[in-house]
């Protein structure tokens, strides 16, 4: 058997570690606020290389309130890529901008300046770069173009902890960056658990008010904000995992690179092609096949659990009929009938990886 995940399995890898952080906060009652939230904070802040580290409930919140710290006109349009998990797009509309779903590159899955560049308008205010099975979009790229037009960027980091751009952490290349920690990402919590990024003082001192009730002192608010927060448990179990993100994600790498080489004379698949410029962590491993169905449950015949990222693109979702971009020409529109998310992580060995690339060999004959 070949797990998707198993987060049991890293629990006992570093069960001490785990155990003697969660003791800490209960000793403490440092459950809201407090020493683990800033440590957590500003050790992330140092791995990536950032400024500002600004813990949240969780990345979908991260993505709102870095939205609302930008203060974007109301009603201009965010550009979004077409297949990513719906959160990209849920923020922008709960945020009171409008979602411009753009297609993406058909090697790697993120926004190009071409995609992005084919659905500018003169209401576009921002990009959302979503760095989706944590490959990097193409930031310098993007950066020019945002530059050219007069547009923010948002890095949705929630994929892609530890890639870089050219040598370029990101989370450190928008305006401002968020991440989740759920616990499936490659750096995940046992909760929910976000946090935004950014290295302007004042979109940072923005984004902590907005998550903490608009809130300058106790029972003293500037503005109406809400209720996001990372919780010192969450934190302190971030801190005891932050360490082993490195070594996790090398294993991630390693892995994806065997995958390559095994599949490499496939023709019924179409393997993701990592970028030049690009450090990939695969939050995910997706290859395309037009046999998806049958190969899928071929592979859990052989014991091995996959997933699919996504099933259906945003706008083919019935949420985002109203764009009215679910019929349009996009390689987005008809790739989510072939995608095949196969098991990736540091549970899982380079034997588990022959094992699966043979059970896909076998399957095309
Ligand atoms: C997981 C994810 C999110 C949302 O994060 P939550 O912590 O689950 O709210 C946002 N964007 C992408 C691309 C994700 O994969």
């Amino acid at each position: 058997m070949i797990k998707f995940l198993d987060l049991h399995a890293q629990y006992l890898s570093i069960k001490p570690d785990v155990d003697a952080a969660i003791s800490r906060v209960l000793a403490d009652t440092a459950f809201i606020g407090g020493p683990y939230v800033k440590q957590f904070e500003s050790e992330f802040a140092a791995w990536l290389g950032a400024e500002f580290c600004i813990g949240v409930a969780n990345g979908t919140d991260a993505l709102e309130i870095a939205l609302e710290a930008l203060g974007l006109p109301r009603g201009s349009e965010v550009i979004v890529p077409g297949n990513s998990f719906i959160s990209s797009a849920e923020a922008v509309t709960r945020s009171g901008l409008r979602v411009v779903f753009a297609d993406v590159d058909q090697s790697n899955y993120t926004l190009t300046a071409e995609t992005v560049g084919a659905k500018l308008s003169s209401r576009t205010s921002a990009i959302m770069a979503v760095h989706l099975y944590g490959h990097p979009c193409d930031m310098e790229a993007l950066r020019e173009l945002a530059n050219e037009h007069g547009l923010k960027i948002i890095e949705d980091c929630a994929q892609a902890h530890g890639a870089t751009c050219q040598g370029k952490m990101i989370g450190t290349l928008g305006e401002i960056a968020t991440f989740s920690f759920y616990p499936g990402k490659n750096l995940g919590a046992y909760g929910d658990a976000g946090a935004i990024v950014t290295g302007d003082a004042d979109l940072a001192a923005r984004a902590r008010m907005i998550a903490n009730h608009g809130r300058v002192a106790k029972y003293e608010h500037e503005f109406e904000g809400r209720n996001s927060r990372l919780d010192g448990l969450q934190a302190s179990i971030l801190s005891a995992k932050l360490p082993h993100l490195r070594g996790w994600t090398e294993k991630r790498i390693e892995l994806a690179e065997r995958y390559l080489v095994e599949l490499a004379d496939v023709p019924e698949i179409v393997l993701p092609k990592r970028a030049n410029w690009a450090r990939q962590v695969y939050h995910l491993f997706v290859i395309r096949t037009q046999r998806r169905k049958e190969l899928d449950q071929w592979l859990k015949k052989c014991g091995i659990e996959t997933g699919i990222h996504y099933p259906v693109a945003l706008p083919r979702l019935q949420a985002y009929s109203y764009t009215g971009q679910a019929n349009e020409d996009l390689f987005v529109n008809s790739v989510d009938r072939e995608l095949l998310s196969l098991p990736i992580g540091e549970h899982m060995s380079v034997d588990d990886v022959v094992e699966v690339g043979a059970a896909i060999k076998s399957f095309f004959g």
